[in-house]
């Protein structure tokens, strides 16, 4: 396989940082917080943004399909609203109690020489609960979340209906344009132009970087912008990823490379293979 030739070249030089997606990454989907993350966007929208909820569904599929985000979406065509209101109501009521401590993934993050950072479209409010719930607060050099590449807008209108584009009209006619699409002015995975500004803030070089997410498509855009990439959540490595791991468990199994460094300075204290006979792709 091409990477693994490549990488047998420069194996314990490649990669200086781990870049860390937050939901669905470092805990599994089975969790429920998606779900209830989902069903708390819709109630959202009908109860704060008076959207007809029969319309929500179809709706939230097409936001989330041309905006990265619900979110960005409903900002896109029109809705005006606080996006800290937003979040405490869409992260508010998730069941936080459902993610345990994790010392597995503890010990093996803490044990990995490489700078460590998370990158979350999630509210820095959500990202240090779920840290703090999966005890992995101090794991990380940095956080990287909406906040950190949205500032507030200047307060909300009171919402007028009348500007609000129709994209479940829009997309009944044949033949549209996604470029005619209205613009977001938020800016989150899997937005290339974000995941750029996300690396310069945290002063990362794609080149020495690999990225782990659950979402296909942000691992697609990461891989645009010169990120190695890991799919997690799956064991099949999709067109985009580098790597895939069903678990973000299975870290070391499958990519043993990034404790070589520690191993060469403290003496072989793991019984893994050596990395160029050890299969790359989980
Ligand atoms: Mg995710």
């Amino acid at each position: 396989m091409e990477f693994q030739g490549r990488y047998r070249q420069a194996q314990t030089s490649k990669y200086d940082c781990l870049l860390f997606d937050l939901d669905d990454t470092l805990y599994p989907l089975s969790s429920g917080l998606a779900v209830a993350c989902r069903n708390n966007i819709e109630a959202y929208m009908v109860e704060k943004l008076g959207i007809d909820e029969s319309k929500i569904p179809v709706m939230c599929n097409l936001l989330y399909k041309y905006y990265g985000t619900t979110m960005a979406g409903l900002r896109a065509i029109g809705y005006e609203f606080d996006y800290d209101d937003y979040h405490s109501y869409v992260h508010g009521r998730l069941p936080y109690e459902n993610l345990k401590p994790d010392p597995v993934l503890r010990n093996l993050l803490l044990s990995l020489p490489l700078r460590k950072v998370i990158f979350t479209n999630g509210d820095k409010v959500h990202a240090a609960k779920v840290l703090s719930r999966l005890g992995l607060e101090d794991c990380f050099e940095g956080i990287i979340c909406f906040e950190t590449l949205n500032s507030q807008p200047d307060p909300p209108q009171e919402s007028s209906k009348t500007d609000i584009f129709d994209i479940i009209d829009y997309f009944s006619k044949p033949n549209v344009s996604i470029e005619d699409l209205p613009k977001t002015p938020i800016r989150c995975k899997p937005s290339e132009a974000a995941i750029e500004e996300a690396l310069k803030i945290a002063n990362i070089d794609p080149k020495r970087t690999i990225f782990f997410d659950d979402s296909l498509r942000n691992i697609q855009a990461g891989k645009r912008v010169g990120l190695d990439t890991v799919l997690v959540g799956t064991s099949q490595r999709l067109k985009g990823a580098d790597f895939a791991l069903e678990s973000i468990h299975n870290i070391r199994q499958a990519l043993p490379q990034l404790w070589e460094e520690e191993d060469k300075r403290e003496g072989v204290r793991y019984s893994g293979k050596p990395a160029i006979e050890t299969s790359v792709t989980a």
